[in-house]
This record gives structure tokens, sequence and C-alpha cells, in this order.
């Protein structure tokens, strides 16, 4: 299906509301039916059927047909978070005794799901490095069920081999499934690369403007109606109709947006790799990253987040070089409007802080629909304190 088709006409049905360009907000929490058979029907396979708003929404429904067929997957469910949309399928698919084996540092909240939550309803992880094949082959036991995924990751950007990784799991029937959030599917497409489950965080390039938290996951028919079924419909986090409406709002513009923010990253990176304060650069497409080939092999494009060391890495320098930014932004998030940076020193106490460590050095920052020479002036008045 055509890109443009997608974004400007899938799923809207616009005789339906006066010819209005833009869909309507149904908001409205239940759907009324005109014979107790019709009720039966919907009742007995909701599912299938606008019954209730905590299921299925007409404004809803326009957003997941569109956020299907971007990523060439039969279907797709929409939550009131990316967290929702990674935690709710795991819990859907697995029970107690299973095992995951997961790539390490995966996003914060999906390390403590991992770690914290899921060990008290029996369902263990190992974690191991997702670069190489044979350590998915080392740490897959018979109880495992699920390999979970984050290429690239989104403060270290390792990447794992999609292909190779999903024929490995189908061999042994293990459910795959990715953290999409860096590329979104304009820039990478797992399912048509063999994996079960794409899951992203809606709120960062798919909202695009730093107002709306939602998320998405991505898969077969039969795997997002047994989601649905009973964990998606028992947990209830359920996204409503109007912030659905702004996700469909941010999907008109979101090529023109992620590509703005990939070319400023490749301008800005390399700006960033001839300054005399700058150690190291980490980004997927530039020409020293570790596994660069296997970037452009699998991904179509690269995301404007990328993460940046100095080569004076006490913790005051870092502090002072983030503390001095005028006009790019401190806080956690991207896909926005606005650049931001985060360094990693903001998340671990100070006394933790060590200097050699390569991981507590980063500071991560993602270019947002700024000019690029406007953030490269306010990056070397930082740097040049
Ligand atoms: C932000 C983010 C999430 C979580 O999404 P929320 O919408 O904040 O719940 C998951 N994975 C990655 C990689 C993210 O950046």
């Amino acid at each position: 299906m055509e890109l443009s088709y997608i974004l400007n006409e899938l799923g809207e049905e616009r005789e339906n509301y006066f010819n209005a360009i833009a869909p309507p907000i149904i908001q409205t929490s239940n759907f009324a039916f005109k014979t107790v058979a019709d009720l039966r029907v919907a009742l007995s396979n909701e599912f299938e059927a606008t019954l209730y708003s905590r299921g299925h929404n007409p404004t809803l429904n326009i957003l997941r047909k569109k956020l299907a067929a971007l990523d060439n997957a039969e279907d797709a469910l929409v939550f009131s978070s990316g967290v929702a949309a990674i935690s709710i399928p795991i819990l859907a698919l697995l029970k107690q005794g299973d095992h995951i084996v997961s790539v390490e540092n995966p996003y914060s909240w999906t390390i403590k799901l991992f770690k914290d939550f899921l060990p008290k309803f029996g369902i263990t992880t190992t974690f191991m490095d997702g670069s190489e094949l044979e350590n998915f082959e080392k740490a897959i036991r018979p109880e495992t069920k699920l390999i979970y995924l984050e290429s690239p990751n989104t403060f270290s950007y390792e990447l794992q081999d999609l292909k190779a990784v999903s024929g490995l799991a189908r061999s042994k029937g293990i459910i795959t499934m990715i953290d999409n959030s860096y590329c979104s599917p304009f820039f990478q497409k797992p399912i048509e690369l063999g994996i079960d489950l794409a899951a992203q965080t809606a709120t960062k390039y798919i909202g695009g403007h730093s107002d709306v938290v939602a998320g998405v996951v991505t898969g077969s028919r039969e795997l997002i109606s047994r989601i649905f079924n009973h964990e998606f419909m028992n947990i209830g986090a359920t996204l409503s109709p109007h912030s659905a409406w702004l996700l469909i709002r941010g999907l008109r513009t979101m090529p023109l947006r992620i590509q703005h923010s990939f070319k400023g990253a490749e301008k800005i990176t390399s700006w960033l790799l001839q300054h005399p304060a700058i150690n190291k650069v980490i980004w997927p497409f530039n020409a020293d990253f570790k596994q660069s080939e296997l970037a452009h092999q699998q991904m179509q494009g690269c995301g404007g987040l990328f993460s940046f060391t100095l080569k004076d890495s006490s913790l005051e320098k870092i502090e002072t070089f983030c503390n001095r930014l005028q006009h790019i932004l401190m806080a956690v998030s991207w896909g926005g409007h606005e650049s931001l940076v985060i360094p990693t020193i903001a998340t671990i106490s100070k006394d933790d802080y060590d200097r050699n460590n390569g991981r507590h050095q980063l500071i991560r920052m993602y270019v947002g629909l700024e000019e690029a020479d406007y953030l490269i002036k306010d990056l070397d008045q930082a740097l040049n304190h």
C-alpha cells in the first residue's frame, strides 16, 4: 500500500461524517443496538464489534488501520502509553514458568517489567548482548517463549540482525517482539523481516508535538486478537478518542518530521565529530559505527537520536555543558518538535559516577524540528565555555 494513501485516506470514511477532511472525535463510552440479537453478537465477540470504548472506538479504528498498514501487519492495537503496548502483549502471551530472552539494557521501564514485575508471576528473563546471534542460541531454553528485541537501543544504539533472530526463533517456535520506537515503521519494518510483534511508543515521533502519551503494537490478526480478548480488555490501558485523533493528525506530517530529524542528526553528528571538545559520537548511520553495515541493511533511515561523550569526562564538565545550553531543552522523552538533551549522569547519583564507565559519560541528544545551524550554534557556545 502506498504511503500517501495510508496517511491521507486509509480507514477514513468521510461520507459518513459530512465529508469532513479531519475525522470526528467519537467521544462516547458506549454504542447502542437495535435488537437483542445484534447486541448478543457484539457481546459474543467484542474484537469484531463496536460495543464499548474500553475495547474498540471508531476514531481509534482509523488509527489502528493506518498503523497496521505502515508496518505491513495484519492488525494493530493502540494503548494509553508505549509501556502498556509492551507490557500488555507480554502478559497476554506468557504464563507462569515461561522464560524470556531479552537484549541487555532495553528501555528503562521494560527492564523493570522483566526484573521486578514479571518474576511475581513466575516469568524469568535472561539478558544478553544481542549483537551476536550465537548469544541468542546460548540463552534459549526449552521454556523460552519470547525473544525481546530493541533495535537500535535508544541510548547506546546496539542493533540486532532482525532477519537472523526471527529465523532462529521461528525454527524453535518462539515468539519475537521488538521495541521499534527508534526507527518507527518509516525507517524499519520488523514484521517484513519476520518479527511477530512490533511495539512502539506513539508518544515520540507519531504524536510528534510532545502533547500525547500513547503506544501501539502490530502483528498478525491471530496474535492481536489474543492480546485484545484477555489482557488488553482486563488491564484497560485504553487510549482516549481525543488522543487517537491527535495521533492521526501527527501521522499526516510524520514522514516530513522524521526526515528533518534524520537529516539534522546527520549534520550535527558530523559537526560534533570534528569538534576538539568531543570524544565520541554514537549514531547508527555514522561511518565509524560498529554495526554500520547492518544498520544500512535493515534500516531505511535513521532516527534523530544520538549520544556523544566529551573529552573531559568529569561530572562537573558534563553538568556545566548541559546547564549552559540555551535553546536545546533538557528533558526525558524525544520525537517532538523540540530538540533535547539528557545526560546519563542525571539517571544515577553523583557518588556512583564512574568516569571510566562509557555508559555513564553519555549525553543523549534528540534533534527536533529546528534548523540544524541554530542547534549547532547552541552546542558550540556550551562546548566552548
Ligand atoms: C519512550 C519509550 C518507551 C515508552 O513509551 P511511553 O509512551 O513513554 O510509555 C518505550 N520504548 C522506548 C525506546 C522509548 O523511548
